[in-house]
C-alpha cells in the first residue's frame, strides 16, 4: 500500500509509540493525586510541556495547553476569546478554513458575533486588501490558518499578525497551524511573535490521534472552553491524557530533528508534480504559483470525477484524497476550490496527494507510473472529455 494522504493523518512514529507505552500500562496514575506514584506522570507532563514550548521557538511552558485535538484547540480559541471579551463582537476569518474554524465561526455568528469571511484569489492566496479593509474598531479576533489542508497554500500569518497588532493591539490573532507545524519553522518568539493563539494536532506530525495543543500567549484575554477541575492551570479541565501528551511532545522533538528531511520531501513532491504534469494533458496544480507546503500536491484533472479517481487509485493500492477527508462522502465540491473559483470541470476532478518524511521515492515512482493510465481510462468513458477537448478551455 502506498500512503499519500498525510494531510488527513500520518503514520505514528515508532519512537512515539515507545514514549507513550509506560503511561498506558504501569504508569497509569492520575497526575493530580498526592502519592509518590503520581509524581512520574506529573513530571512527564511537565517535561512534555517544556519540550513543546521549546519546539515553538522557546515560548514559556505555561503558554502551552494540551487539548484533545486541533478541533478542540480551535473551538477553545474562538469561543474562549468571545466569552472573555463580550464588549467586542467582530471576528475576521477566511473562506477557506478547515471546518473546525469555519463551522465554529458560523456558530459564533449564531451566538451574536459578526463574522467577516475573507476570500482568496485563483491561486488560493488571501485577499490582503480585503482583509485590511475588514478590520474595524470593534474587531475582537482574527483567525487565519497558516497552511491550507487541501491545497497546501501558505498564508503569511507573520505579516498578517503584525498588521493586526499595528492596527490595534487589542485585537487577538489566532492561527490554525495544524498542517504547517513540523513542516515549516514556527518561531513564536521571533518571526511569529505577534501570534497570540496557535492550534495544532498530534496526528498530523506522526503522533497519535486524540491529542492537540493550543499555544496561548501570556496576557491573552481568554476563558476556559472546558470547565471543571484545575488541570492545565484551570484553563482546560479533565484528567490529562498523559500517554498522548508525552507522545505529542516526542512527535515535536522528532519533527524538530527531522526538519532537514523536509527538503527531501519537497524534492519528491516536486518530482511527482513535474512528472505528472508532463505525462497528463489538461492537468493543473491547484494553488500553482502560490507559496505552498512542501508535501502537498492538489491536482485538477479536467473532465473526470474526483471520487472515481480515488476508487481507481485505491484499487491500485494508492491512498489519496479528494477535497478534505472531513468532507469526503459528499459530492459537494470542496469549499476551498470553490472559493478559488476553480472551473467546474477541474474542481470536480481534483485529487490531493500529500507526502510525509516517510514517503519513499519508490512510492512516488509508482504513482507516476499508475496515475496517468487511470486518468486516461476515466477520460475515455467521460461524456465531457471529447466535447471539452474540442471546445475552447473554460476559465
Ligand atoms: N485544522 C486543519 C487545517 C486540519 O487539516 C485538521 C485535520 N484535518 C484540523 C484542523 C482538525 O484536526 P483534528 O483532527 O486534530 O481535530
Amino acid at each position: 500500500m502506498m500512503y499519500l494522504d498525510n494531510n488527513a493523518t500520518t503514520a505514528i512514529a515508532p519512537e512515539v509509540v515507545a514514549s507513550m507505552q509506560p503511561y498506558l500500562t504501569t504508569e497509569y496514575f492520575n497526575p493530580s493525586s498526592a502519592y509518590e506514584a503520581s509524581r512520574g506522570p506529573a513530571f512527564a507532563i511537565k517535561a512534555a510541556r517544556a519540550q513543546v514550548a521549546k519546539f515553538l521557538g522557546g515560548v514559556h511552558p505555561d503558554e502551552v495547553l494540551f487539548t484533545g485535538c486541533a478541533t478542540e484547540s480551535n473551538n477553545a480559541a474562538i469561543f474562549g476569546v468571545m466569552r472573555a471579551n463580550p464588549g467586542r463582537r467582530h471576528i475576521i476569518t477566511t473562506a477557506v478554513e478547515h471546518p473546525s474554524v469555519l463551522e465554529v465561526s458560523k456558530e459564533a455568528a449564531r451566538e451574536g458575533a459578526e463574522v467577516s469571511f475573507i476570500g482568496v484569489n485563483q491561486r488560493g492566496e488571501l485577499d490582503l486588501d480585503a482583509f485590511v479593509k475588514a478590520l474595524r474598531p470593534d474587531t475582537l479576533l482574527v483567525s487565519i490558518m497558516h497552511a491550507n489542508n487541501e491545497t497546501g497554500v501558505i498564508f503569511p500569518i507573520d505579516e498578517i499578525a503584525r498588521i493586526v497588532k499595528e492596527t490595534d493591539p487589542g485585537i487577538i490573532f489566532h492561527s490554525d497551524a495544524t498542517q504547517s507545524v513540523g513542516k515549516l519553522g514556527l518561531d513564536l518568539t521571533d518571526r511569529f511573535a505577534c501570534v497570540d493563539l496557535l492550534s495544532f494536532s498530534g496526528h498530523k506530525l506522526h503522533g497519535p490521534k486524540g491529542v492537540g495543543a493550543l499555544f496561548v500567549r501570556r496576557g491573552t484575554r481568554i476563558r476556559p472552553f472546558l470547565c471543571g477541575g484545575h488541570q492545565e492551570g484551570g484553563r482546560r479541565a479533565g484528567t490529562e491524557n498523559v500517554g498522548h501528551i508525552v507522545a505529542l511532545a516526542k512527535a515535536c522533538e522528532l519533527a524538530e530533528e527531522a526538519m532537514t528531511d523536509v527538503t527531501a520531501m519537497q524534492a519528491l513532491r516536486d518530482h511527482l508534480e513535474a512528472s505528472l504534469c508532463e505525462k497528463i494533458p489538461w492537468l493543473e496544480v491547484n494553488g500553482a504559483g502560490a507559496l505552498r507546503l512542501p508535501n502537498t500536491l492538489n491536482l485538477a484533472c479536467h473532465c473526470i470525477e474526483g471520487e472515481s479517481i480515488l476508487y481507481q487509485l485505491d484499487a491500485a493500492g494508492i491512498c489519496a484524497s479528494s477535497g478534505s477527508a472531513c468532507t469526503s462522502g459528499s459530492l459537494e465540491p470542496s469549499h476551498v476550490l470553490q472559493a478559488m473559483q476553480i472551473p467546474f470541470m477541474a474542481m470536480h476532478g481534483s485529487v490531493r496527494f500529500s507526502l510525509s518524511r516517510y514517503t519513499t521515492a519508490a512510492e512516488v515512482d509508482t504513482v507516476i507510473e499508475t496515475f496517468p493510465g487511470i486518468v486516461e481510462r476515466l477520460r475515455r468513458i467521460s461524456p465531457y472529455w471529447d466535447v471539452a477537448r474540442r471546445a475552447p478551455r473554460e476559465g
